[in-house]
């Protein structure tokens, strides 16, 4: 059987990015890109160059969420130019090459695995001190190309977003389970939407009752760092529908604080 070409093309397509994090979730709605979009603006402003690369084909929020909605990528002879939010913060995402952000739920294997090959090999990031790939949820046939394609690329590794509810989950299990086969060191288990921050005075009062000890029970069963806790926030909310930098603007939070405690993990 011919060798697939694919793992070479992107490991020199990326030669010049430093570390590559994966942002994984077990099921959609956890927060994922919430967590992505956050840690891309604060690696940035803290002076490092940074790739955002969204690939969750089942809904791409991150132009929402960097506030670049309605924007489009450029082709030259070279491959894609990312949209640039400012040049130490690039994005690239499904969403800027559908006109309805519905219309990606649709597609089927081959073509999601034909795109995320491309964004792989074919986008033109230069020099990067982080790229962070926001993953669709779960572990499907995406994830399994996705850490074939990276194969010989510079893989730090991954982030693991979780809710106190879905830890008891096995689709969270599973994660963990696909991080271990495919030999990707989890950098942490970050457990979002835990608790709720009141706007008023900050207090955090626990709304579920976290399951098995919850993100930090079950990062020290798997054996595996826990990165924090970021309470539900409106907020934290509001900063991605209007594409904000949310540890910049709200830093005296605790939702703040989680994500920066996130950020020193990667
Ligand atoms: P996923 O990428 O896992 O599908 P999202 O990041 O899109 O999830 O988050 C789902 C929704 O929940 C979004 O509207 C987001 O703004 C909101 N959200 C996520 N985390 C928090 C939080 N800690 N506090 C408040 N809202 C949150």
């Amino acid at each position: 059987r011919a060798v697939d070409p694919t793992p070479d093309l992107v490991a020199a397509r990326l030669s010049e990015v430093k570390r590559i994090i994966l942002v994984l979730s077990g099921k959609g709605g956890v927060g994922k890109s919430t967590v992505s979009s956050q840690l891309a603006f604060t690696l940035a402003a803290s002076g490092a160059s940074v790739g955002l690369l969204d690939v969750d084909i089942t809904g791409p929020s991150i132009p929402r969420m960097l506030g670049l909605r309605g924007q489009t990528v450029h082709q030259s002879a070279t491959g894609w130019s990312p949209v640039w939010l400012d040049e130490g913060l690039g994005v690239m995402s499904i969403g800027f090459m559908l006109p309805d952000e519905d219309d990606a739920v649709i597609w089927r294997g081959p073509r999601k695995n034909g795109l995320i090959r491309q964004f792989l090999t074919d986008v033109e990031w230069g020099a990067l001190d982080y790229l962070i790939i926001d993953t669709p949820p779960g572990t499907s046939d995406e994830h399994i190309s996705l850490a074939q394609y990276l194969k010989k690329a510079p893989v730090a590794g991954a982030v693991v977003v979780t809710t106190p509810q879905q830890v008891a989950m096995s689709d969270v299990r599973k994660e963990l389970s696909f991080c271990r086969k495919t030999a990707t060191p989890v950098l942490g288990v970050v457990e979002n939407m835990s608790g709720f921050a009141c706007p008023c005075c900050g207090t955090v009062t626990q709304i579920f009752a976290p399951a098995e000890g919850g993100g930090r029970g079950m990062a020290e069963r798997a054996g595996v760092p826990f990165a924090g806790s970021i309470p539900l926030d409106p907020r934290l909310m509001a900063a991605c529908e209007s594409g904000e930098a949310f540890v910049e603007a709200h830093s005296a939070t605790e939702a703040a604080q989680s994500l920066a405690t996130v950020v020193r993990h990667i």
